[in-house]
């Protein structure tokens, strides 16, 4: 097996930083992808000399198209793309500024196409390749989500067409959808909010990042194969609806 070369967007934090992790201990190269500089820096360092920070804001077209030239040029090639960064601006609709439609959607959705045409374009020269999209089990709908559900909603069709428009050049493409999981997104809740989300999970407890990256880590195995266009919950069995 030769040496492969990850990306993970929103790798500072949270679920992007324990998929950074997982992969690094499976001896993949990784690069975390983020904004924030600080945290980006710490948390490349704790993971070893096979992690590495890049600087990229993901909803900005020209930083992309400059980062993969970046890389391709450092690495040659670049085998792993978890697109995970993304953000929440949580409101009903009827009080929900459309700057908070357009930023969700300008991060959750364009930032992932955007990353994903990158990816696309190496990896079809390739002929090999994986990329995987942290969409949300809130794209079934969740009350003050119209924003976020929709973004992640697109992230699900950008994936299931990626797997069709790629699939023939050795490159597969799948999401995984999690569900209410301990990070400092979810930390931001008040106290009382976060409460009554875990007691509406099936399982009655929040999942950890290591459960989402443990996912991401088999659908980017070289042994796992065949699997391209679908949707991983990792969320407790919420996605099943019934009783709830
Ligand atoms: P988080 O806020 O802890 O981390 C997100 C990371 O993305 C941060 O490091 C942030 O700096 C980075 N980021 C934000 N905007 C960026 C941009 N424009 N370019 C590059 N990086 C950017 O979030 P998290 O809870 O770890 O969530 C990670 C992913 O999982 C998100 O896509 C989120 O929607 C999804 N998700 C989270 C949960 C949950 O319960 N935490 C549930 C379902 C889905």
């Amino acid at each position: 097996m030769g040496k492969r070369i990850a990306i993970v967007t929103g790798g500072a934090n949270g679920i992007g930083r324990a998929i950074a992790q997982r992969l690094v201990e499976e001896g993949v190269t990784t690069v975390i992808v983020d904004v924030d500089r600080d945290e980006a820096m710490r948390s490349a360092t704790a993971l070893g000399e096979r992690c590495h920070y890049a600087h990229c804001d993901i909803s900005n077209e020209q930083e992309v198209h400059d980062l993969f030239a970046r890389l391709l040029a450092a690495h040659g090639s670049i085998d792993v793309v978890v697109n995970n960064a993304g953000i929440i601006r949580d409101n009903m609709i009827w009080k929900m500024p459309a700057d908070d439609f357009d930023k969700v959607m300008d991060i959750n959705l364009k930032g992932t196409w955007l990353v994903c045409r990158q990816a696309a374009i190496v990896m079809r020269a390739q002929k090999s390749g994986r990329i995987v999209n942290i969409a949300s089990r809130a794209w079934l709908g969740n009350r003050g989500q119209s924003n976020y559900s929709a973004s992640k909603a697109g992230v699900i069709a950008l994936t299931r067409v990626l797997a069709l428009e790629l699939g023939r050049s050795g490159v597969l493409v799948n999401a995984v959808a999690p569900g209410l999981i301990d990070t400092p997104l979810t930390q931001r809740l008040p106290e009382d909010v976060r409460q009554k989300l875990i007691m509406a999970q099936p399982t009655e407890t929040m999942g950890r990042p290591e459960d989402v990256a443990n996912a991401v880590a088999f659908l980017c195995d070289e042994r796992t194969g065949f699997i391209t266009g679908q949707t991983i919950y990792v969320d407790g069995g919420k996605s099943i609806g019934a009783g709830l």
